[in-house]
């Protein structure tokens, strides 16, 4: 039976940036993945002549995420968005039914002056100054941001925003846990502006992270880690993972080529599988925390490539996309203006532009294998942009329950992963369902299992060579 230290399921980032930390410590790695090709949910390539992204679009480039960029010399191929594709816009809809673009301030002096918000909406986000101390251990991004900038602004700007990341419904979506430097802020300083304030003069004074993408789109990075790991079980599938009476792990592996199974040790195991393949995996000795796990709510989106011949768009699409508003009856999430933010991604002539369809709100319309709902698509943000003529279809994927949505009192199923996790020593929970969606944050949360995987192994080899010394001994 093959041996390793860390056996390490999923090759996204999650799992092929811990890999890397842990490879460079000098310690036995295998990533298993039953993808053709490594990346997870990220995925780059040309369709004709666009360049399509069919999973995450952009990332912003934080600290942690920077230095992998550097350790693993792709800096060169770093892109950032055309200057003339600063705008931010949010699809409203008009008193004569017409949907229209409106570009959402983003520095709040503007604000006053925007036609995005009724002038009571304004007036209420001046009270924002006014600490307002919760008094409940959590609550849902809806009532949080509403108790602090009010109801209009909340539904207006807070819901297509965050629906545009989380694609959930905020009235269920935790705000303790999918919005945790706010609710830091509220903690420490009670009212969100002053917070605001004082942390971006501070701030001021570090290097600002930046929204990016590479070259040849983000699998570039997904592909740089996966040749710097040198080779991994690809098309391999997790089976099983059983305990050993010497306290490692045994883990059955499938060959989905051949079908052919094998079982591998591990004195460690690290899960970055969504929640229904993790709670599988671990219902035989963890029944309860399984279920837990299986009950965290997840949306569903489809990603659609449209593209339209400029002139036949009436609007400039001069920003980084447009947001909708998820409570109204429509199929769309977002776009992206792909060719505004990056140039190189469509002919000049052309705009290519990204939808992100369905989400918690509208379940069914994720399908964009289905004619209709394509059409749904197409037919809103046509009307959006102003487009005279119907586009070419470039390409299209669905994801099913791919974006966690924290529920309320996530932070509770935290800990009941981390108990989980202190009574099966040698199991790590390391998924975007259980802390942090972004990829900076997957990156960030592999820094930190690093340390805490070499604190582990370091005791496991102390207390074998206690037992080994203490057999030899008699
Ligand atoms: C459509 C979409 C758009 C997004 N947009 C952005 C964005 O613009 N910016 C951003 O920062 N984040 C974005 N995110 C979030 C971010 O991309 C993900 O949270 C992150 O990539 C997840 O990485 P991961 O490695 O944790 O998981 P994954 O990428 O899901 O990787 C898990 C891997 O585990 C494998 N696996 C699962 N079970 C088994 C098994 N039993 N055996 C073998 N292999 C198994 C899967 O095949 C998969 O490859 C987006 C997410 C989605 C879905």
């Amino acid at each position: 039976m093959k041996e390793f230290d860390i056996l390490i399921l999923g090759a996204g980032i999650g799992g092929l940036s811990l890999a890397h930390r842990l490879q460079s410590q000098g310690l036995k790695v295998a990533v298993i993945d039953r993808n053709e090709n490594p990346g997870g949910v990220i995925s780059s390539s040309y369709k004709e002549q666009y360049q399509c992204e069919f999973g995450p679009n952009t990332v912003l480039l934080k600290n942690e995420l920077r230095n992998l960029v550097k350790e693993l010399s792709l800096e060169q191929l770093l892109v950032k968005p055309s200057k003339k594709a600063k705008k931010r816009f949010i699809c409203q809809t008009a008193d004569n039914g017409k949907r229209k673009m409106t570009s959402v301030p983003l520095n709040p002096l503007k604000l006053a002056s925007s036609s995005l918000l009724s002038a009571s909406a304004k007036f209420r986000l001046l009270a924002a100054v006014v600490p307002r101390r919760r008094h409940c251990d959590d609550e849902s991004v809806q009532r949080f941001m509403s108790r602090h900038l009010g109801k209009e602004f909340t539904n207006s700007v807070v819901a297509p925003g965050l629906s545009g990341v989380w694609a959930a419904d905020i009235t269920q979506l935790s705000a303790r846990s999918c919005l945790p430097n706010l609710w830091k802020l509220e903690k420490d300083h009670g009212s969100l502006f002053l917070g605001l304030a004082k942390t971006i003069s501070k701030r001021r004074r570090k290097a600002k992270p930046e929204i990016v993408s590479f070259g040849g789109g983000l699998q570039t990075l997904t592909d740089a880690l996966s040749r710097k790991l040198g080779g991994y079980y690809k098309e391999h599938s997790v089976e099983q993972i059983e305990r050993l009476s010497n306290g490692s792990w045994s883990i059955k592996i499938k060959n989905l080529k051949n079908q052919r199974e094998e079982l591998v040790e591990s004195t460690a195991v690290v899960l970055t599988s969504g929640q229904s393949s993790t709670a599988k995996l671990i219902k035989d000795f963890a029944p309860k925390t399984a279920k837990t796990i299986a009950r965290i709510p997840s949306s569903s989106v489809g990603i659609l490539h449209l593209a339209y011949n400029k002139k036949a768009v009436r609007h400039p699409l001069d920003g980084f996309g447009c947001l909708f508003d998820p409570q109204e009856q429509q199929p769309l999430l977002g776009a992206i203006f792909n060719s505004s933010l990056f140039p190189h991604t469509a002919p000049p002539d052309k705009h290519l532009i990204t939808c992100f369809m369905g989400g918690a709100l509208n379940p069914e319309n994720f399908k964009i294998s289905e004619q209709q709902c394509r059409d749904k698509g197409i037919e809103t943000l046509g009307k959006t942009i102003g487009a005279l003529e119907r586009p070419v279809v470039v390409s299209g994927v669905e994801w099913p329950n791919a974006i966690p949505n924290y529920p309320l009192g996530h932070h509770r199923i935290v800990t009941e992963v981390k108990n989980f996790e202190f009574s099966n020593p040698g199991i790590f929970c390391h998924a975007n369902w259980l802390k942090g969606l972004s990829l900076n944050d997957r990156v960030a949360e592999s820094e930190a299992l690093a340390n805490r995987l070499l604190v582990f192994l370091q005791s496991r080899r102390a207390s074998y060579q206690y037992k080994y010394k203490r057999s030899a001994h008699g």
